[in-house]
C-alpha cells in the first residue's frame, strides 16, 4: 500500500491490501455485532443458506451480522449487522 499522507488517493492505492485481507482464513476472524457487541469466531457463528450463500446471525441477539451470497457474476459480502471484523494474519 503506497499512501502518502493526507492527500486522497483513489481505491486502487488499496488493491494490495485487500488481496492480503481476503487471502486470509476467514473462519477464523471475530465478528463483532453492531446490535449487541457480542464478539465471535466466524467459524462458530450460527449460519443458514445454502448453494447460494450464507446468512450469520450473532449467538447474542439473533440479529444478522453477515450476509455472503454468490451469484453467477460474482460475490456479495453484507456487513452492515457487524461493528468490525478482525482477521489475524498467519504466521
Ligand atoms: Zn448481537
Amino acid at each position: 500500500m503506497h499512501l502518502h499522507g493526507d492527500k486522497p488517493v483513489d481505491g486502487n492505492a488499496v488493491a494490495g491490501l485487500f488481496r492480503e485481507v481476503f487471502a486470509l482464513d476467514l473462519t477464523t476472524a471475530s465478528l463483532i455485532c453492531a446490535g449487541c457487541g457480542a464478539e465471535a469466531e466466524i467459524g462458530s457463528v450460527r449460519v443458514f443458506g445454502g448453494t447460494m450463500g450464507a446468512v450469520f446471525r450473532c449467538d447474542g441477539c439473533d440479529e444478522v451480522v453477515m450476509r455472503l451470497v454468490r451469484t453467477p457474476d460474482g460475490y456479495w459480502l453484507d456487513m452492515q449487522g457487524a461493528r468490525r471484523l478482525f482477521a489475524r494474519k498467519v504466521g
